[in-house]
């Protein structure tokens, strides 16, 4: 059986970014309205996933996918990693770009019990801090208060929390990017002069980082995260980072240019 995934090096890291087997084609009015002119024949695509970060100093992943109970492929990220020859023991760190479901429900089995069982647990502060507060409609998806309370239990003194931008794991930093959900944070490799900037669901589709000053409705604060999402968008040019999100269409890296005040072009890189 084959999987979804594409292998990229970004200096000393071995990154491999899998594919959950969730893809879906919404309309793009669904995010962005009104639709930007230049769009309105745009097919939007989004896929889940995680994504794999091997370095010197261990083995880092970035989200935990769908996991078990999500329908009917929804353990295709788990398998594909076991198809590579990645053991689920072999993780030893789990990066938290948000709490929503397809990026978290991947990190315990059908029983409760972690996926990744040696595995700590890196996240904003606002998302530990969510996870406490009262249930709240805004903050959950259907059926996913009890996984939280679980997940929380196990993560529990396994985490680091953090506030503000900081390196989180040798040669990579945790850039927070609010807006999205509580706590939303991007991640940027560094090693050997090669960057990545992960941007996690701050853009669904690369479209959302070429007309960055669109805000997408679904976002908890949409004027906030698109202000992160710019920010994001000049970050990675500044920085010349390769460009990857939680929901591209593979194999979903790519570089920024900015083309005008709030357009950026998005260039496909096959390597
Ligand atoms: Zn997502």
């Amino acid at each position: 059986m084959s999987f979804a995934s594409h292998r990229l090096r970004v200096g000393a890291f071995d990154c491999l970014v899998v594919k959950d087997g969730s893809a879906d084609r919404p309309p793009l009015s669904q995010y962005m309205d009104p639709v930007p002119a230049e769009l309105a024949a745009y097919e939007m695509f989004m896929e889940g996933g995680l994504m794999l970060v091997d370095g010197p100093e261990g083995r880092v992943l970035i989200d935990g996918g769908n996991g078990p109970t999500r329908g009917p492929r929804s353990h295709a990220a788990e398998e594909a990693l076991a198809a590579e020859g990645i053991a689920p023991e072999s993780i030893g760190t789990v990066l938290l770009t948000h709490g929503d479901p397809d990026h978290i429900m991947g990190l315990l089995t059908a029983s409760g019990d972690p996926v990744y069982p040696n595995a700590s647990y890196v996240l904003h502060r606002d998302l530990w801090d969510a996870w406490h507060a009262p249930p709240s409609a805004a903050l959950y998806f259907p059926g996913q208060e009890a996984f939280v309370r679980r997940l929380a239990s196990v993560v529990g003194d396994r985490c680091t929390r953090f506030d503000a931008e900081k390196e989180v794991f040798p040669g990579v930093r945790a850039v927070p990017a609010l807006g999205h959900r509580a706590g939303h944070t991007a991640y940027l490799l560094e090693s050997e002069g090669a960057r990545l900037l992960h941007v996690g669901d701050a853009a669904f589709d690369p479209v959302f980082l070429e007309f960055f000053s669109v805000p997408n409705v679904r976002d908890t604060e949409p004027e906030r995260a698109r202000d992160a999402r710019r920010a994001l968008v000049e970050r990675a040019i500044g920085d010349g980072a390769l460009v990857v999100g939680s929901h591209f269409r593979l194999p979903g890296v790519g570089r920024l240019e900015k083309i005008a005040v709030d357009r950026a072009r998005w260039a496909p890189v096959d390597g």
